[in-house]
């Protein structure tokens, strides 16, 4: 087995992290007897200044042409005042869009060693935290009809949101495929006491559900009580199910309950089975070409392009373990350094996690 993917290194710490991530996946392959190329193809800041545009066309057949795609990160000061058209993060929503990634899937992992970095008190993270939010990438809110008026001498503004069937089915798809892997339980968060979208939603996540994946058991969570629940009993979770707004937020809070930026990765995924995965961290240009990053979201990143593009179900396994084990001997990128610990570099963290593969 031979497996293409397209690297875009984007800008910022970008280089550093995917060179990281890259010497994981190596040996990783080596370990288990499949093979990997690499292309590299340019996004965002770095692409604007080559082409003067931030997703050239060649960076779209690129990763149209490979089996899945790994992203650094893009964006920095230099592109700042750049008209909104052609600022680096429009290459991220063209690739998203290009290669019709329309679930955005974020894992927010408290590991053993790094208890302390949690915001939440001990008792309260020691039943452990693995939350799996599936967000709607594409529909919703964010991209329904919007607009502004004045009545009576008033100024109003409005957005729609607007959910279809098959958008909220093949989004719970993506969700029960993970938890058919996983615990074989999602719960799916909306606001069906109040919005119309929320109990289409609601219907059609229980009725897709038990049609294809009767082994999988649906719970409903209203969203005001899904954010008290993860800072109150964040273990109850396991593969959340929801809707583009709602994700946006409760993701960004999961991933603050974990307490380090560094450590987690993202994908997005559309209805085959190559996706596109990223550290949820941006470029950080102010530490960029210090060899200080953390390279662990994006070794992260790999490891679940590894399980869910190509199910290498044990590859992703041994990656895990290694950074399991590596902070366990207490080695730390200053980001996540602590009291007792022994600090390394970006890619000495990079090469120790290969090493324990
Ligand atoms: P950021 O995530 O880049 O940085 C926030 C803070 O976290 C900084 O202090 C940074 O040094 C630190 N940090 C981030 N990743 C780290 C790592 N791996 N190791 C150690 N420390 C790390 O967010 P920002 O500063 O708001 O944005 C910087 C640039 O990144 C902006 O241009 C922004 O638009 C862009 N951005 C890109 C993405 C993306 O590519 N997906 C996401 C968010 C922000």
């Amino acid at each position: 087995m031979n497996y293409k993917i397209a690297v875009l290194d984007g800008d910022g710490i970008g280089p550093e992290i995917c060179a990281g991530a890259i010497k994981v996946l190596e040996k990783t392959a080596k370990k288990f007897g499949f093979g990997l190329s690499f292309s590299h193809y340019p996004i965002g800041g770095c692409a604007i200044d080559k082409t003067g545009v931030p997703l050239p066309q060649s960076t779209v057949e690129g990763c149209l042409a490979s089996d899945s795609v790994l992203l650094g990160a893009v964006g920095g000061y230099k592109w700042d005042s750049l008209p909104a058209d052609i600022r680096p993060e429009k290459g991220l929503l063209g690739i998203r869009k290009a290669l019709g990634l329309y679930s955005n899937i974020r894992p927010a992992k408290l590991w053993d060693s790094l208890v302390g970095a949690s915001p939440l008190k001990s008792e309260v993270v020691n039943g452990g935290i693995e939350i799996i939010i599936v967000r709607e990438l594409i529909g919703g809110i964010y991209f329904g009809e919007r607009g502004k008026s004045e009545e009576n001498g008033n100024e109003f503004a409005w957005d729609t949101e607007k959910y279809s069937v098959p958008e909220i089915e093949r989004i719970t798809r993506v969700a029960c495929e993970l938890a058919s892997k996983r615990s074989k339980k999602i719960i799916s968060v909306d606001k069906a006491n109040v919005l119309e979208t929320s109990r289409l939603w609601r219907k059609t996540v229980h009725a897709y559900a038990q049609k294809h994946y009767p082994n999988i058991t649906v719970e409903d969570m209203l969203v005001d009580n899904a954010a008290m629940q993860i800072v109150k009993n964040p273990a109850q979770f396991d593969v959340v199910v929801t809707s583009n707004l709602f994700g946006d937020i409760l993701s960004d809070e999961a991933a603050q309950v974990t307490g380090s930026i560094g450590m987690l990765a993202s994908s997005s995924l559309g209805d085959g089975t190559r996706g596109l995965y990223e550290p949820i961290h941006g470029s950080a240009p102010d530490i960029a070409g210090k060899d200080i990053a953390n390279p662990i979201a994006t070794i992260l990143a790999a490891a679940m392009m590894l399980r869910d593009s190509f199910s290498q179900i044990e590859a992703h396994a041994a990656i895990e373990n290694a950074v399991q084990r590596v902070l366990g001997q207490g080695y730390r990128t200053a980001d996540i350094m602590q009291e007792g610990c022994k600090r390394v570099s970006g890619s000495e963290m990079a090469a120790l996690i290969a090493k324990a593969v």
